[in-house]
């Protein structure tokens, strides 16, 4: 029986797993398929103070070995379900993808969130053939081509200004007039980018090819682009499917601390309300951390 089981190992995971391995409490990170959640993919952290320039990655494993130090367990498995009828004195069961059964007194939540799909014409048959969710992890196979960047945020910009420093030209398509959700900086530099273009009120209607992958996009304006990538941005939905109905939402899927069940905390991108940045979900899992231990020596 561990005290905290925290499912996720991105930038509030490995937080709340320092912070409770710390407080001498028996621990297990359920990290998922991979280490480090969004972050990860992050190739050069410009805004997480003290690291400047920092990998995403690189960042993570650090944050692992220093939680491990104290003793946290970390294992890359999934939460396929989680009893969530809590009440006081009794336990949480996790039951993971390794098909084993872990059980817990609290659970703190930090399972980040996953970029939003696109069901346009032709996205689903080229995904992997040209068509991508992650401009860091696939953008090398894309040195020296033409590529699309699809959105209009923060995610959208950072991916266009990475591509552009592998692929001949980048162009952005955004369905609205400018980049109002998007960080000044980022804007200035996707502006000064000669190799990036961007079309607004703008959106992709088809996407095509052949056997060897995408070779072509339409627009909702039915101009043709011929392009061999197509990166997708267009924001994230939470992580949340292996909990019960029964546990809340708000409207984008996303968990309100108060409203979840006895011993369970959240953090990171899946909770309501928080900003998605690594700062951000740092400080989350800090305070996630903290009540759950806070709770815990309660029911002493
Ligand atoms: P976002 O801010 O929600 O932006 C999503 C973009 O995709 C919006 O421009 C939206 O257009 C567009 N969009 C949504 N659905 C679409 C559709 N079906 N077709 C075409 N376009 C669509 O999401 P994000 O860029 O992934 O960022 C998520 C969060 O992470 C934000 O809080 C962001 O600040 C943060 N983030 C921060 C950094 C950084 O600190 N540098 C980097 C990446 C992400 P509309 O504007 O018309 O809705």
């Amino acid at each position: 029986m561990y005290d905290i089981i925290i499912l996720g190992s991105g930038p509030a995971g490995l937080t709340a797993a320092l912070y409770a391995a710390r407080a001498g409490k028996k621990t297990l990170v359920l990290g998922g398929d991979q280490l480090g959640g969004q972050m990860a993919t992050i190739h050069s952290l410009e805004n997480y103070p003290g690291t400047p320039g920092a990998n995403g990655l690189a960042l993570a494993n650090t944050m692992k070995e220093q939680a491990e130090t104290f003793g946290a367990e970390v294992i890359f498995a999934s939460a396929k379900t989680v009893s969530s009828e809590q009440v006081a004195g009794s336990s949480y069961k996790v039951v993971a993808d390794d098909n084993k059964e872990y059980e817990s007194k609290t659970i703190i939540i930090a399972t980040g969130a996953k970029p939003r799909k696109l069901d346009t014409k032709g996205i689903r048959e080229f995904t992997g053939r040209g068509v991508s969710y992650c401009a860091t992890c696939d953008g090398f196979f894309y040195s020296g081509r033409d590529v699309i960047v699809i959105g209009g945020g923060n995610s959208a910009l950072n991916d266009a200004l990475y591509l552009a420093d592998l692929a001949q030209s980048v162009r952005i398509l955004h369905r609205k007039n400018s980049f109002s959700r998007g960080e000044q900086i980022l804007v200035d530099r996707v502006d000064a980018n000669e190799k990036i273009s961007v079309m607004f009120e703008t959106e992709i209607a088809e996407v095509g090819g052949n056997e060897s992958g995408v070779a072509y996009a339409m627009t909702n304006k039915g101009e043709r682009i011929e392009c061999e990538g197509v990166f997708i941005a267009i924001g994230h939905e939470a992580n949340t499917d292996y909990l019960s109905e029964s546990v809340k939402r708000d409207e984008a899927g996303r968990l309100a601390p108060a409203d979840l069940p006895t011993g369970m905390y959240v953090c990171g991108d899946v909770q309501s309300g928080l900003k998605m940045q690594v700062a951000t979900a740092v400080g989350a899992g800090c305070d996630a951390a903290m009540d759950c231990i806070l709770y815990i020596n309660s029911q002493k």
